[in-house]
């Protein structure tokens, strides 16, 4: 498919779900009434068309973002995955990058949940606009309105109705449309045929009140329409259109509607909505980068006669195509067969073929234009997080920020010969997954992967069996701690070799190592006035410094959240040069971190329970004997005396967790956990683990 259209006919949306919501049948239904696939596969099937790597299937998890075209109503819509297990939340953050508007899916039992919470929070922080669709109103327990509530009070949204539900559970038939006041009734299954007519009797006061608070809502987000409002006292449809997407645009409002995707109900309305009320390219603002000769800010509007300027959001090895990336076109046209320049690695490249991907099957297009996505293939050198651009006007996007990983495992291949095919299939799943390293043991020669959490890596070992059929032994998971300070301390690095005769080395500095805010990484500065060391040198300093935290001291995991000022020190006209600086910083450093009180970090995972009421004391006496924190406990929406525990956990102490609760609890309860933060290890403990990382 190629889009004719205008820019303000392309939709780049993404919906993004608590685990279970429902994501991946909306999505099904999505691409089935947008005509691209015929027959809805059924998840608990295991043939849903998103889910292209065989375990999601069997884990009914989405792993892997992959972004799909569709058309609705003379729209183009790109709906570009994102994951729902709360290991994976990179993967959601990259999603948020590259998306404009997202549909954020309810259980309409559950309400708000623990992951509905966390990805919030991140669409609030990208400010992506949103609407909420309320899925599964036909499950016994259905409540539209709680989930309404839930969102106003557990997430702060301004949340408005714009439908409400007829009926709910087994009885849920159909919705008033609060925006035209029509009732609009499912006359078959398939959900493909809907009839309009007027609000029933039994359902006009909830209604008016309903369309009253809606009104009202938008009415506030405008002078205009806060004017029309108070002569008329309501607006028109097209009005609250309007005010509608205005408000939604500007995060001012959120939408909500209800339906059930599995009974095909409501899901072409929500496309509807999609197009109305979310934005296309053109309502953003034109894209901000640097240009990377001279640093200055750089822009692009979304013009496809503009330079190019795309971003690389995602790498996946096709079984079939190759190597794809994923490409998010923010200004220009990008061709096939084009040459770009990648600024984030200083080289040039050509694009082979563009395609765009369907559920089922991919097209070849000749181009792409500003606001559009498409993958490259055989690109050969681009990473995910990578600026292309026209080589002659360069632009560096905004990096994207991935975590580091928390936890490590040792992997050998169960047979002796596979080790090289297991290190080129490790390199290919590294290549796609920014958050998950591979590396070697210093001292055991062992290989090393890392990643966000125990399924995290588990899956990449199930995926080195499926997909490049090595198999594999991994060791007992280990926690990546991280080393800081406690207090200030300055300290001399010095690296003065001066022979008789031959040119010497001279690296001599001052460095003051001070504790910083937590996720502050290393803060480097130079305080050094009236030239003790010369300028040309102080990046060779910085460059020792960073060499140095990221090797450890204390244990050998990286030093964070320090910040460290050059404050003095020395130089030699003949004999100073920036390898005996870089040397000598990293000697300063690691006293500097010596003197100054050094801490280890690990990190703490949020953890949430869902529980039977009869568990809660077993389920609260073991995260205790953890040490976790009990941050706080309330009643499970919809799940009749189910309580949900609020835990803050260490991680080292959470392996195999989700094992021993179901055991714990006769297979009753249900964990979720996602990283917190890095905190101080108790001072009884750090010893150990110092001393098991030296061992
Ligand atoms: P995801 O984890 O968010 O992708 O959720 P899925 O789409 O895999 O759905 C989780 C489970 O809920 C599956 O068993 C679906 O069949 C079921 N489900 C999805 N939508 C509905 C719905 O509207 N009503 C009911 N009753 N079940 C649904």
């Amino acid at each position: 498919m190629t889009r004719q259209q205008g820019l303000d006919r392309l939709r780049n949306i993404g919906i993004i779900a608590h685990i279970d919501a429902g994501k991946t049948t909306v999505t099904e239904r999505i691409l089935l009434y947008a005509g691209v696939i015929h027959k809805a596969g059924e998840v608990h099937h295991g043939t849903a068309t998103m889910d292209s790597k065989p375990q999601e299937r069997e884990k009914g998890i989405t792993i892997a973002a992959a972004a799909t075209t569709c058309a609705w109503e003379g729209h183009q819509i790109n709906l570009i995955d994102t994951p729902g297990h709360i290991d994976f939340t990179a993967e959601v953050e990259r999603s948020l990058r590259v998306l404009d508007g997202s549909v954020v899916a309810l259980d309409a039992v559950a309400g708000v949940e623990p992951q509905t919470e966390t990805v919030w929070r991140q669409a609030d922080r990208h400010g992506v606009p949103r609407l909420v669709f309320v899925n599964k109103m036909d499950r016994a327990g259905a409540s539209f309105a709680r989930c309404l509530e839930g969102l106003r009070e557990r997430l702060g949204a301004r949340a408005v109705a714009i439908q409400i539900p007829i009926g709910a559970e087994s009885a849920f038939e159909g919705v008033i449309d609060l925006v035209t006041m029509e009732s609009l009734n499912w006359l078959d299954e398939a959900g493909r045929e809907l009839a309009r007519g007027p609000v029933p009797p039994a359902l006009q006061g909830e209604a008016r009140r309903a369309r009253a608070a809606l009104v009202e809502a938008v009415a506030e987000t405008g002078d205009a329409l806060l004017a029309a409002y108070l002569e008329r006292g309501d607006l028109t449809g097209a009005e609250l259109r309007a005010g509608l997407r205005a408000a939604t645009l500007a995060n001012r409002l959120v939408p909500v509607l209800c339906g059930s995707a599995l009974r095909n109900r409501g899901v072409q309305l929500l496309l509807d909505a999609v197009v109305a009320y979310l934005p296309s390219p053109a309502d953003l603002p034109p894209v901000v980068g640097v240009n990377p000769i001279d640093g200055e800010a750089a822009v692009r509007a979304a013009d496809p006669a503009a330079p190019l300027a795309a971003l690389v959001f995602k790498v996946v090895s096709d079984p079939f195509a190759g190597r794809l990336a994923y490409v998010r076109v923010y200004a220009g046209t990008l061709s096939g067969g084009a040459t770009v320049l990648n600024t984030s690695r200083d080289r040039r490249e050509r694009v082979g073929r563009l395609v765009r991907m369907h559920a089922d099957h991919r097209t070849d297009v000749a181009s792409v234009e500003a606001g559009d996505i498409a993958a490259i293939v055989g690109l050969k050198g681009a990473l995910t997080g990578d600026s292309l651009c026209d080589p002659g006007h360069p632009i560096v996007l905004e990096a994207m920020e991935f975590p580091e990983p928390v936890v490590a495992v040792a992997i050998e291949p169960r047979a002796k010969g596979d080790g090289d095919r297991m290190g080129v299939a490790l390199a290919r799943l590294a290549d796609e997954d920014p958050t998950f390293h591979v590396g070697t043991d210093g001292d055991s020669g062992q290989t090393v992967i890392s990643g966000m959490g125990e399924l995290h890596l588990e899956i990449l070992v199930d995926r080195l069996w499926r997909e490049f059929e090595v198999a594999t032994a991994i060791g007992p998971p280990r926690v990546a701690y991280r080393e800081t300070v406690a207090g200030t301390a300055r300290a001399e690095g010095r690296w003065i070799r001066q022979s008789g005769g031959g040119s010497g080395q001279w690296g001599h500095v001052w460095l003051e190592v001070a504790p910083a805010g937590r996720g502050d990484g290393v803060i480097f500065e130079n305080r050094v006035v009236g030239g003790a060391v010369p300028r040309e040198y102080v990046p060779a300093v910085e460059a020792g410094v960073r060499e140095a935290a990221a090797g450890g001291v204390l244990a050998g995991y990286p030093v964070v959240d320090v910040r460290v000022a050059l404050v003095g020190g020395s130089a030699h006209e003949q004999d100073s040069s920036e390898l005996a600086f870089r040397i000598a910083a990293g000697i300063g450093f690691k006293e500097g971190v010596r003197a100054a009180s050094p801490t280890l970090l690990e990190p703490v995972m949020r953890v949430e329970v869902t529980t039977p009421e009869e568990f809660v004391g077993d389920v609260l006496g073991d995260l205790t004997a953890r040490r976790g924190t009990v941050e706080g406990m309330e009643g499970a929406a919809g799940r009749g005396g189910a309580q949900v525990v609020r835990a803050l956990v260490p991680l080292a102490r959470l392996f195999g967790y989700t094992t021993d609760l179901r055991s714990m609890t006769q297979d009753r309860a249900q964990g979720v956990m996602a990283m917190a933060h890095y905190a101080a290890i108790p001072a009884a403990l750090a010893g150990g683990v110092a001393q098991a990382a030296r061992a």
